[in-house]
């Protein structure tokens, strides 16, 4: 595995702050919270990370002329930045858009969603560091195209059994509690009943699964359920 990514939250709302610093540190990212626009300028040259979650309204100085700054400076040019803001109209988005951020969430926004964007921008902007496609024994999954393919066969999964086995399939052998996968693969910002999670892995379990196929997710009694790692290695 490379050094962990580091991502920088500039945003005022604790509650925001800890929910995104709880998911992010969750998926394995290092993060920085800063509370100002003017100290998260100080602390970007500083201390460069490899993405910047940026709030649009924040004291000190806002996120929209940070991120013209960032853009304007030759070492933060091309520093991968996602604007967070409560506002969706149109014209505010195109004005966020030509501040120069590379992409933009609406408040309030779904973590898992979120999450998404994240992986997705640090891909292109550090594709060494994040594969687009999982493999292990004989299933593979594009993250990019949302494909999951069985012994070349494709599969058929929805949104939330999709997340499920990429969350299981990015660690192999680790098991997670019911209530790990629900903060990952659900977010942490929703109340669902850990049963659901059991209802999900059934249904991945049946589209992944054909007849004499071996189930590649483990069921760990009194703990949760795990990727199999010596299937990962077949
Ligand atoms: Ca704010």
């Amino acid at each position: 595995m490379a050094a962990a990514m580091r991502i920088m939250v500039v945003e005022d709302e604790e509650a925001l702050t800890l929910l995104l610093r709880y998911n992010l540190e969750a998926e394995g990212y290092e993060v920085e919270s800063v509370a100002r626009g003017d100290e998260a300028e100080i602390r970007l040259r500083e201390a460069p990370p490899d993405l910047v979650l940026l709030d649009w309204m924040l004291p000190g100085l806002s996120g929209i002329e940070l991120c013209r700054r960032l853009r304007a400076r030759e070492d933060t040019k091309r520093l991968p930045v996602i604007m967070l803001t409560a506002r969706g109209e149109e014209a505010e988005r195109v004005r966020g858009l030509a501040t120069g951020a590379d992409d933009y969430v609406v408040k309030p926004f779904s973590v898992p969603e979120l999450l998404a964007r994240v992986r997705s921008l640090l891909r292109r902007a550090k594709p060494e560091h994040l594969a687009a496609r999982l493999a292990a024994g004989d299933i593979e999954l594009d993250r990019d195209s949302h494909r999951v393919r069985r012994a070349g066969h494709d599969l058929h999964l929805g949104p939330t059994e999709f997340r499920l086995l990429e969350f299981l399939m990015q660690s192999p052998g680790r098991v997670f509690t019911r209530e790990q996968m629900l903060d990952s693969v659900w977010g942490r910002d929703v109340y669902i009943d850990e049963r659901t999670v059991d209802v999900h892995v059934g249904r991945l379990r049946k589209a992944l699964n054909q007849p004499r196929q071996p189930d590649p997710i483990r069921t760990v009694r009194g703990a949760g359920y795990a990727f199999d790692e010596t299937f990962a290695k077949s």
